[in-house]
C-alpha cells in the first residue's frame, strides 16, 4: 500500500525512539490519533485493543471524561506555578500527602519530575548526596540488574541493563554495576530448584557487595518485575532474600514501581505483591494513567534529614526542573488516585486478574511458547524454536516482531522484547474484552506457527 500524505511527513520530520529508523523510512508510522477505553484508532478509522496499555501506562483507558476535565480545569485556574524558592500549591501538597499515604515504604516527604527515567536519575542524586551529607564519600556505586529497565537519561539509562540502550552511546557510566537477572526459566540450571536459583542469584549479588566492598555501594535499584526486560518475575523467595542483604550492608533499596505501581500486579504495589523492603520507591506511569508526564519518588526521613544538613551547609538543595510539580499533573494525578479509590480500580483488576491468568497459561500449550509468565493483569510469552530444549530462534529471523507486526494487522497492538511478546493492557479491561484480546493473540500465534519454522 502506498504512503499516506501524513506518513510521508512522518518520515520526513520524526525520529521515532526504540525504532529501527532505516525499517520506518519503508514501513512508515501507524498514525493513532484516538482512543476510547481500550481501543485506539488508526487514521484509517480502524480499531486496535491496546494490549499494551501504551507503554505500560494507561491503566484507566482512552477517553476518561472527568480527568481531562480536572486537567482543563487547573490549565484554566493556573496555567503554570512551580515549586523552587519554596513556592507551592494546593495541588502539590495534597498530592504528596495521598502519595506518602499509599506509599509502600515509610515516606518523609515526595519529590517529582516528569519521567521515570527522570526519577531514577535522581533516586542516584540522592543515593549520592545522602552519603556525601553523612561523610561517607566512597559509598557511591549503584547496583542494578542484567535486563533491568530504568530509562535512559545518561544516568538511568546506564541503571538499565540492556545493551540496547548502551551500545554506541559510551554508556553506561562508571560505577554502575550490574548483578545477575534472576529470570528462572532462561537462567536456572538444570536440577536448581526455584528456591535454589533465588538463593544463587541472592548470592550473587551478596559476593559483588563483598568484592567492591559494602563501603563502596550506596544503593541498589529493582523492578518488582522487570517490564521492559521481558516481563520475567522474582522466582519464590528472591526479594526476602534481597531485602536482608541490602540491610545488613547499610544499602539504600529503591524499587522502581514505574511499571508496578497502581494496580498493575493485583495490589496498588509490586513491592506489597513480592514483599520487597524499599527505603524508597519511583513512581510515574500509571500515577496519572499517562494523562500528563509526570513522575515521584519518596524520601525516607534518614535522608530528608542528610538533605536538612546539606541546605544548611550549602545554602540550597540544588536540584530541579522547571515541571517539578507542575500543577495540571499535581490536579491530574489526583483525579486519577481518586478514580483508582473511588471505582475500586485496584480490586477490579484483582478480579480480572484469574481470568487474564488463565487465558495467558493457555498459551503455554502452544507450541511455540516455551513459557508463559505473569501476574495481576501483566504478562509475556516466550517464544522458542524448541520447547523441550528452550532453544530460541534465529535471532536474525525476528520472530518476535513479527509476531507483533502480524498482531497488529489483527488488531491488537502488544509490544515484543525480542521474543518475548508481552501483554498489559488497561486495568479496566473488562471479561469479555480480555477474552477477545487473547482470542486475536491464539489466533497470530497460529498464523506465525507456519511462518516461523
Ligand atoms: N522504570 C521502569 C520500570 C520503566 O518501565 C520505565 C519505562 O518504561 C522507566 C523507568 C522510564 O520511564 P520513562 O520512559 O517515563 O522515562
Amino acid at each position: 500500500m502506498p504512503l499516506s500524505n501524513m506518513a510521508v511527513r512522518d518520515i520526513e520530520t520524526v525520529i521515532h525512539p526504540y525504532t529501527n529508523l532505516a525499517r520506518h523510512r519503508e514501513v512508515g508510522p501507524l498514525i493513532l490519533n484516538e482512543g476510547r477505553g481500550i481501543y485506539l484508532y488508526d487514521d484509517t478509522g480502524k480499531r486496535y485493543i491496546e494490549g499494551m496499555a501504551g507503554l505500560w501506562c494507561t491503566a484507566l483507558g482512552y477517553g476518561n471524561q472527568e480527568i481531562a476535565e480536572a486537567g482543563a480545569e487547573a490549565l484554566r485556574k493556573v496555567s503554570f506555578t512551580h515549586a523552587f524558592g519554596g513556592k507551592s500549591h494546593d495541588g502539590v501538597i495534597e498530592l504528596s500527602e495521598k502519595l506518602k499515604e499509599i506509599a509502600p515504604c515509610p515516606a518523609s516527604k515526595v519529590l517529582f519530575g516528569t519521567s521515570g527515567s527522570e526519577a531514577n536519575d535522581m533516586q542516584i542524586k540522592l543515593s549520592w548526596y545522602y552519603n556525601n551529607a553523612r561523610g561517607k564519600v566512597s559509598k557511591k556505586k549503584i547496583i542494578s540488574r542484567i535486563r533491568a529497565y530504568h530509562g535512559v537519561t545518561i544516568a538511568s539509562a546506564s541503571l538499565t541493563g540492556l545493551p540496547w540502550v548502551h551500545n554506541d552511546f559510551d554508556l553506561p557510566i562508571a560505577n554502575i554495576l550490574h548483578t545477575s537477572c534472576p529470570h528462572y526459566y532462561r537462567y536456572g540450571q538444570d536440577g536448581e530448584t526455584e528456591e535454589q536459583f533465588a538463593a544463587r542469584m541472592a548470592q550473587d549479588l551478596e559476593d559483588m557487595i563483598l568484592r567492591e566492598g559494602p563501603d563502596t555501594i550506596a544503593a541498589f535499584i529493582g523492578e518488582p518485575l522487570m517490564g521492559a526486560g521481558g516481563v520475567l518475575l522474582p522466582p519464590k523467595g528472591y526479594w526476602e532474600k534481597v531485602n536482608a542483604i541490602l540491610a545488613k550492608y547499610d544499602i539504600r533499596f529503591i524499587a522502581d514501581e514505574v511499571i508496578c505501581g497502581f494496580g498493575r500486579t493485583g495490589n496498588w504495589f509490586g513491592t506489597t505483591t513480592f514483599g520487597m523492603k524499599p527505603d524508597s520507591i519511583s513512581m510515574a506511569k500509571a500515577i496519572t494513567s499517562a494523562y500528563f508526564p509526570l513522575s515521584a519518588l519518596t524520601v525516607e526521613e534518614d535522608l530528608y534529614q542528610a538533605m536538612l544538613d546539606e541546605s544548611r551547609k550549602l545554602g540550597t538543595f540544588g536540584h530541579g526542573y522547571t515541571y517539578t510539580a507542575h500543577p495540571v499533573g499535581c490536579a491530574i494525578s489526583l483525579k486519577t488516585i481518586e478514580i483508582y479509590q473511588r471505582d475500586k480500580i485496584m480490586e477490579h483488576a484483582a478480579k480480572m486478574s484469574p481470568v487474564f491468568q488463565m487465558r495467558l497459561n493457555k498459551l503455554a500449550d502452544h507450541p511455540m511458547v516455551g513459557e508463559a509468565r505473569g501476574v495481576g493483569l501483566i504478562g509475556a510469552v516466550e517464544l522458542v524454536a524448541d520447547k523441550a530444549t528452550k532453544r530460541p530462534f534465529d535471532p536474525k529471523k525476528m520472530v518476535g516482531a513479527a509476531t507483533v507486526n502480524a498482531l497488529q494487522e489483527m488488531g491488537l497492538i502488544v509490544r515484543n522484547i525480542q521474543d518475548s511478546v508481552a501483554l498489559c493492557p488497561p486495568l479496566v479491561i473488562t471479561t469479555d474484552e480480555i477474552h477477545e484480546m487473547f482470542d486475536i493473540f491464539e489466533k497470530g500465534l497460529d498464523q506465525m506457527e507456519a511462518w516461523a519454522r
